[in-house]
């Protein structure tokens, strides 16, 4: 084998010789460039060329119909606080990544910025209701490439080595408080999570994450892959928001023993919010043609629009804590997402829906107990059947379709049918496959 050039070159054996910079865009994919590690400083001062177009280019490949056409300069604008380095490997050099904003070529925030709508949701949110919100994002994938072995088993979890250990030591250097690995339920399936932090660092760990779990995949020779349904027969890979509030005196602004699921007012509103909205933002949240094949009833990931206290059917799940602290712990959880959807994006617009939900003082869900039966559940509103049922109620949702700049709600329309029309025609099963493909 020849040796690679970072190997024999001293002057390039800088533990990171290239900088990578990157954005996720509404196809859930990680686009950027890179640069010398000694252009790194000029990287951080000025940034990046990038083009407004790029924002069409669906998870296939071509590029979706779109208002920028050929025009139009951007910069990638790296934000120095998401530095995450990953080691040399064997032959494979270490690098650097960043996740940048897009900015107008001045540097002022471009409106059809994934990361720039989430930090302003998070802003407005903050200022409005005077709390915190945290955040952390559950993800399920299927490792492919090594037997396997029987749901949650020991020998599951040491199959998947030395892949696990070295995901969970890359996650623990790069900061990111990785709490739980697991071999998860179905077929070679596997779930990390990581611990709650403030809602825009969440949603850009799960950016990061996505990325450092498939490329460390590629590298131990395995295939890591998130699409929400991988096989049609097999278990769905759902990416579950938790999300919980605190107060400035740091209390937690959720939990209230006093009412209903132990939900504080403030709670209850944010999930009316929600479920009153709850077709539209499964456009965002569950971005794909197969997604709506996940969301059905018995796969636990969300079989209706409604609210329970512990219930894994739910869409927003009431999850209590336990022990002395169990009132901090209290979060809701949003189990309708999966990873085709861009983290800034279905975080954004969970917040921005929950804020309508408590501003506007829609009126109390119900919050279903845990022993509620599929009898009882018969009453609970329905999810879209298809994505395309999901794009057409984004579209009629002025509250919801409003949070997106015009340009930002057109471009995600196209994206997300042309994504739509290249499956079409594909049987269920093939479509499954198609998505597997490419997340
Ligand atoms: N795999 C399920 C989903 O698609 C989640 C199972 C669990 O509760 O962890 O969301
Ligand atoms: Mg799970």
């Amino acid at each position: 084998m020849t040796p690679s050039p970072y190997q024999e070159n001293p002057a390039m054996n800088a533990a990171v010789p290239t900088v990578f910079t990157a954005t996720c865009d509404l196809a859930a994919q990680f686009r950027g460039r890179a640069v010398p590690a000694s252009r790194e400083e000029a990287l951080l001062r000025g940034g990046t060329g990038w083009v407004p177009a790029d924002l069409a280019i669906t998870c296939f490949g071509p590029i979706a119909d779109n208002v920028f056409g050929s025009t139009g300069d951007l910069r990638l604008m790296p934000d120095p606080a998401t530095r995450v380095d990953i080691p040399a490997d064997g032959d494979i050099p270490g690098t650097r990544l960043y996740l940048a904003d897009q900015t107008l070529p001045d540097g002022t925030p471009w409106q059809c910025c994934p990361r720039r709508f989430l930090a302003s949701a998070v802003e407005e949110f903050g200022a409005e209701l005077g709390v915190t919100v945290i955040a952390s994002f559950e993800h399920e994938f299927t490792l492919t490439g090594m037997p396997s072995g029987p749901s949650f088993s020991f020998e599951k979890y040491r199959s998947a080595e030395p892949f696990g250990t070295d995901l969970v030591t890359l996650l623990e250097q790069a900061g990111f408080a990785p709490e739980t690995w697991l071999p998860e339920y179905g077929d070679a399936q596997y779930e990390i999570t990581l611990s709650p932090v403030e809602a825009r660092v969440a949603a850009d760990r799960a950016v990061l994450l996505r990325e450092l779990v498939r490329d460390l995949a590629r590298r131990r020779g395995l295939r890591a892959c998130f699409a929400p349904l991988p096989d049609l027969e097999g278990s769905g890979n759902g990416v579950h928001i938790h999300l919980s509030f605190y107060d400035a005196d740091g209390n937690p602004a959720l939990h209230d023993p006093s009412r209903p699921g132990g939900l504080s007012e403030m709670g209850t509103g944010f999930s009316a919010g929600i479920l009153r909205h709850a077709p539209a933002l499964t456009a965002v949240t569950a971005a794909s043609p197969v997604s709506f094949l996940r969301l059905t009833p018995h796969r636990w990931s969300a079989g209706g629009a409604f609210l329970a206290e512990r219930n894994r059917e739910a869409m927003l799940r009431i999850c209590p804590g336990t022990g002395p602290d169990a009132g901090a712990q209290l979060n809701l959880e949003y189990r309708a997402a999966d990873a085709t959807a861009n983290p800034w994006l279905a975080l954004g617009v969970l917040l921005r829906a929950g804020l309508e939900g408590i501003r506007r003082g829609y009126p109390e869900p119900v919050v279903w107990p845990e022993s509620a039966t599929e009898a009882d559940l018969v009453v609970v509103p329905p999810l879209p059947k298809t994505q395309e049922e999901a794009l057409n109620e984004l579209e009629r949702d002025e509250v919801v379709g409003g949070f997106l700049a015009p340009d930002l709600l057109h471009t995600y329309l196209s994206v997300k049918r042309a994504e739509l029309n290249t499956l079409a025609g594909l049987d269920d099963a093939e479509r499954c496959r198609r998505m597997a493909d490419v997340h």
